[in-house]
This record gives C-alpha cells, structure tokens and sequence, in this order.
C-alpha cells in the first residue's frame, strides 16, 4: 500500500495515458498538488486578488505577433465596398488594398491572407483564371511586394473562387477529381510564388496536394517558400458568409464533403496532419477555430508543428451580430475567443478580426 502522497501522485501520472500527461504551457500536471495539503494552506485566489499578480502568472497571452488578416482583392479601381456579412472587412481594389496594406504593417500585424475575387468572365471549368499570370491574385502579389515589402503576403490556393460551378477543382460527373485538381492548385501556387508571395496556403483538402506544391515549387527552384496547410479544414457552414459575400462563390449545386473533413471527426484531423507533415507542409492549420479547439489543442500537443487556426466568417459574424443587438461586448468577446484560440496551442491565428485585437494589443 502506498502512504506517501507524492508516490501516489507520480503512479497515476505513469498510468495516465502519453498525451494527456503532456502539456502546452509547459507545467506538470501535478503542479499545486505536490505538497499534498490544499485547503486552506492552498488559495488560488491569492495570486487573482489584481491585476499585477495576475499579470505574473498568466499562461497564455495574445499578441499581434500572431495574427494574420484575410483581405479580399477584386478588379477594378477605387473600389472600398463593406462586405455585409463580415462588417469591417472590404473588398479592395489593388491600389485600396496597397493603402489597407500599410495600415495593417503600422499596427504592427506580420502579415495578410489574400483571396482574389475575380472578374465572373474569368472564371471556367478548369479554373485556368486561377493561375493566369496577370490573374487578380498575382497583379495584387506584384503590387504588394514592391509597396509593402515588410508585409508577410500569405496566398490562398483553391480554384473555388476560378470555377464556374464554384467547386474547388475539375468536377467529373459531379465529383471532384483529386488527382487532375492537385496539379492545378500546384500551378496555381507557383504562378502565386513567381509574382512574389511569400508563403502559399493551400486550401482545397485534396489527397497529395501539399507533396504536388511542393514538388512545383522546389522544381522551379522556391525551395525557401512555405506551404501553410489547411490540414483539418472540415466541412462547416461557418464559411457562409465567407463564400456568399466575401469570395462570391456559392456553390452552383452539391457540398464540399468528399473532400472537406466531417465535423464529427477528430483522429481522421490527426491523420490529415501526419500527412501533410510527411509531405512537406511547413505549418499546419486547424479550420475553423472555436468549434475546433479540442482538434487545435491535440494538434499541438501530438505535433508540436507550428500551427494556425482560422477564426472564421461565421464566427466572426456571430460576434458581431450579438454586439450589434447589445448582448456581447464585441472588444471583450474578441479578446476572450482569441486567447481561447492561443490557449489551445494556436501559434498563428487568422481571423478578420486582426486589426481591432492588434488596436487593442498595443
Ligand atoms: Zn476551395
């Protein structure tokens, strides 16, 4: 029989399975226990009585080191238009995006996630706008790098926004061919990196992408530029409001769910990880964030890769749609769902809310 506590302690730790005796913040999971005497010599509320003693212990803090802003280019000149759906975010004309740009470099943000909203006559069954070197996209990257050198440019790689049928690659009797697609996202890339972006993001959840990037890029001699992963990206209605008003490319018919990740799925997300890894991806990502941060925290905790969320459209209208009707405080909230989001092992966290939380950071 045992008698001393701290033998007790160590035995259920061995028993206890390998990762939940890890963590992130670094302490052991027998930490304020050790002593073995808890109440009343134990009182965690001494270190919250304020702010400074909060302060000292605090495990997690946000910082705008972390964040990345997802914008959205469109064609044209002047343009500034609100997007209804996610208030405070615009679909920008190049040179409103350059000036948009370097708002977001003076607050301190490293970088931005751009999506190209092209022209309606450009978009095709192939998705060959995707990768036209004088596409929305790449005449954005161009204008960019020369403007705002100091802005990491992270580019979006799908073809959802460059199909007809808003499907995010070559549609076959309905089904989304994985092999044939690969290879135009892997175009699409290296078009991307050849105008100047400094790291690409694939974003179509298709078998072999990340290798078919990789691959590309390395072939044409980018063997120094990123590939962000969207690893476990699932098949979730959060991004409506994103496809309806921020790209504008609902789909013509069908779902995303042979290729996207079913939401009740968690081990299926770590497989999807292990690969993109094995393949080459440089970080991975978890999308989308606040329903997912079991898979954020396990992410870590299995991978220690460094790691991205997506705080998406839909959980960012949902916070501002309840601050609109004064049931949240949208600053507080925002701050609250981000460091939830860090907390879980996030490294990196896109999330249209980067400008607001970088004001309030600094
Ligand atoms: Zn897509």
């Amino acid at each position: 029989m045992i008698t001393d506590n701290k033998s007790v302690v160590t035995l259920v730790e061995e028993n206890m399975p390998q990762q939940r005796t890890q963590t992130i913040g670094g302490l052991a999971p027998s930490y304020g226990r050790e002593s073995g005497t808890g109440f009343p010599a134990r009182r965690l509320r001494r270190l919250r009585q304020n702010d400074r003693f909060r302060r000292l212990v605090r495990e997690h803090s946000l910082s705008i080191d972390d964040l990345i802003l997802p914008l959205f280019v469109v064609p044209g000149y002047g343009i500034k238009h609100e997007i209804n759906a996610i208030p405070g975010n615009y679909h920008l004309s190049i040179d409103k995006l350059i000036e948009e740009a370097k708002e977001i470099r003076d607050v301190g943000i490293p970088g931005i996630l751009l999506f190209g909203v092209p022209d309606p006559k450009e978009k095709d069954l192939l998705a060959t706008g995707a990768y036209a070197p004088n596409g929305i996209v790449q005449e954005a990257v161009r204008a960019l790098k020369k403007n705002v050198p100091e802005l990491l440019v992270v580019t979006d790689v799908c073809l959802c926004e460059y199909t007809t049928h808003s499907h995010c690659g070559i549609l076959q009797d309905g089904y989304l061919l994985n092999d044939a697609s690969k290879d135009v996202l892997a175009r699409t890339a290296l078009s991307h990196v050849q105008a100047g972006s400094d790291m690409v993001a694939p974003a179509a959840m298709l078998d072999g992408q990340i290798r078919a990037l990789r691959q590309t890029l390395d072939d044409d001699g980018f063997v120094n530029t990123p590939i962000m992963a969207y690893s476990a990206k699932y098949a979730s209605k959060l991004y409506d409001p994103f496809f309806k008003e921020g790209t504008q490319s609902t789909l013509s018919h069908g779902d995303k769910k042979t290729h996207q990740m079913d939401f009740s799925n968690s081990n299926e997300a770590m497989r999807e990880i292990a690969m993109d890894i094995e393949e080459g991806a440089d970080i991975v990502m978890v999308k989308p964030a606040l329903y997912y941060l079991d898979i954020v925290y396990r992410a870590k905790t299995e991978f220690q890769m460094p790691l991205a969320t997506y705080n998406v459209s839909g959980e960012y209208a949902m916070i501002d749609a309840a601050a609109r009707i004064g049931r949240l405080d949208k600053k507080l909230i925002m701050m609250e769902a981000l460091t939830s989001m860090k907390r879980a092992g996030a490294d990196i966290i896109i999330t249209y809310f980067a400008k607001e939380a970088a004001k309030e950071l600094q």
